[in-house]
């Protein structure tokens, strides 16, 4: 018998009746000959809830108190599941992250997972019970207290159990079908991809598309877990990550919840993303000799700053000095201004200036490897659709431009319509969730 993960996000489980129809989904999913296991989301906006409640008590909550109080989100919902699941007349049994043996680092709202013994899930499964495990904490290995893994953590939670336990597939629900071109709340007509390999999706993560968080994907491409992003409102068939060497066997494991995949073609552009988190920084009039570039990173590097984006102006001849912009999370801005500000004297720069209106848009797609004038072709559609281009930046298989939040959405509709991504029939459903 084969063990499937399945992970419900918040807006999957926010009210009672809610979680009376994912019930059903998990029995359906047992009856269907699985051995199953459910990583639950806390219902709603019940962390964001609980975070505001923090801060009514107190402006800076000790990061430990902070993780034991939003771990009782996921707390809830497991165990209103278990009872959902047990009135339907299947057995399941609940476990916090600490209780599923998911051992993180000891850093508090931000922990890794470092290993992961399952022993009770495994038993809990032998003994013919559905098993339902609270996402997106663990317990600290070293201080043995209770942790989180960050935002959006349960999908880690759910690939990082799968592969301990060898799952056949991680499920991933949500509230749309799968992982499309673009954000079909941008772009109505963007359509659903069958199959992403775990490189592409891992660019688009970073690139700003929320359906997956970053690590998990990450996770799962470590331990070529196959992952199946389907909504729990639907019983169509999501999007599959995974290699393309996999898909043969995925074809077979359909877990009897949905329609057989097509054929998986690998196309030139997996999709477009965007992201409305970040901030631009200029440091102006930077004199323009050696270690003056390693002085200012040093000071963001000090500062814990995660920086994106990075542009060196070639410097004005007449004056040598040069400008250095990047991008980094908006939530860092004031911290990464005070680190600058302290080195105005020792760099001797002009001046700083600070944009937190702007956007960054993504292409990626495996293809562009093998295919010549896609960033053409890319430059060409955002002018046309009248956008400007801020700063640019490339991997192998994404191009990313900074351009002005107001922007984005031409931006992305423009790249979206001229890489032929467009479908005639609109598909994506947007069923439940704030987006909050
Ligand atoms: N409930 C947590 C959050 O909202 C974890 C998750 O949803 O994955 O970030
Ligand atoms: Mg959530």
């Amino acid at each position: 018998m084969g063990i499937v993960v399945q992970k419900y996000g918040g807006s999957s489980v926010a009210d009672a009746e809610a979680v009376k129809r994912v019930a059903q989904r998990i029995v359906d999913a047992k009856r269907a000959g699985n051995a199953v296991v459910v990583v639950v989301s806390a219902m709603g906006d019940t962390t964001d809830e609980l975070i505001d409640l923090a801060e009514q008590v107190s402006p800076l909550p000790p990061p430990r108190e902070l993780d034991m109080l939003l771990t009782a989100g996921e707390r809830i919902s497991m165990a209103l599941l278990a009872m959902a699941i047990g009135n339907l007349g299947h057995e399941a049994r609940s476990f916090t992250g600490s209780q599923a043996g998911v051992i993180t680092d000891s850093r508090h709202g931000k922990a890794k997972i470092i290993d992961v013994t399952p022993g009770r899930i495994q038993k809990a499964l032998d003994e013919g019970a559905i098993a339902i495990v609270a996402g997106f904490q663990g317990v600290s290995q070293d201080t043995k207290d209770i942790t989180t893994l960050g935002r959006g953590g349960s999908d880690t939670t759910a690939v990082a159990l799968a592969a301990a336990l060898e799952a056949d597939v991680c499920e991933i629900y949500s509230d749309v079908d799968g992982v499309f071109t673009a954000d079909p709340r941008i772009v109505p007509t963007a359509q659903r991809r069958e199959q992403i390999s775990y490189e592409e999706m891992l660019e688009m993560a970073a690139a700003g598309a929320k359906i997956l968080h970053l690590r998990c994907v990450e996770y799962a491409r470590r331990y070529r877990m196959p992952i199946h992003v389907r909504s729990s409102f639907s019983k169509l068939s999501g999007t599959w990550i995974a290699d393309p060497d996999q898909l043969g066997a995925i074809h077979g494991a359909d877990h009897g919840s949905g329609q057989e995949g097509h054929d998986m073609e690998q196309a030139i552009i997996a999709g477009v993303a965007h992201d409305r988190s970040e901030a631009k920084i200029t440091v102006v009039g930077v004199p323009d000799k050696v270690g003056e570039a390693a002085r200012i990173f040093e000071a963001l590097a000090d500062a814990q700053i995660n920086l994106d984006m990075i542009v060196q102006n070639v410097s004005a001849a007449a004056t040598n000095l040069t400008d250095i912009s990047f991008t980094l999370p908006r939530a860092d801005g004031q911290t990464a201004m005070t680190a600058l500000a302290r080195l105005k004297d020792a760099v001797g720069y002009d001046s700083l200036l600070y944009d937190d209106q702007i956007g960054k848009v993504s292409l990626i797609g495996a293809g562009m490897r093998s295919h010549p004038g896609v960033t053409a072709k890319f430059f060409s559609a955002l002018a046309a659709a009248g956008v400007n281009i801020e700063m640019i930046s490339t991997s192998e298989i994404r191009i990313s431009v900074i351009v002005d939040e107001a922007q984005v959405n031409d931006a992305v509709a423009g790249a979206h319509a001229a890489f032929d991504l467009d479908v005639d029939q609109v598909e994506a459903v947007v069923y439940g969730g704030t987006g909050r």
